[in-house]
């Protein structure tokens, strides 16, 4: 059980849909790429994340979510389940 996450972890997911969006500065993508290198629980809501978006989010074609749709994806995701280890 890991009773103390790194401070980074809640920097990262806090983050990680402008670093999927490619929203973020190269610096900070490799901030990123680096914690995720040695963090295995913020690699699984990544991929989850991506791998979300990626099913919802059509080629070419169709518009894109609306902003409305993306944060009640993000929300359903529960990332503050990943965060929060224990009550209290
Ligand atoms: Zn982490």
């Amino acid at each position: 059980m890991t009773e103390h996450m790194h401070g980074n972890c809640a920097n990262l997911l806090g983050s990680l849909s402008e670093y999927i969006d490619g929203a973020l500065s190269p610096e900070l993508c490799q901030e990123i790429e680096k914690h995720l290198a040695g963090c295995e629980n913020c690699r699984v809501v990544l991929n989850t994340t991506k791998r979300t978006i990626d099913l919802v989010q059509s080629p070419a074609e169709q518009p894109l979510l609306p902003e409305d749709v993306r944060e009640r994806l993000f929300k359903r995701l529960n990332l503050d389940d990943y965060l929060n280890t224990g009550s209290g």
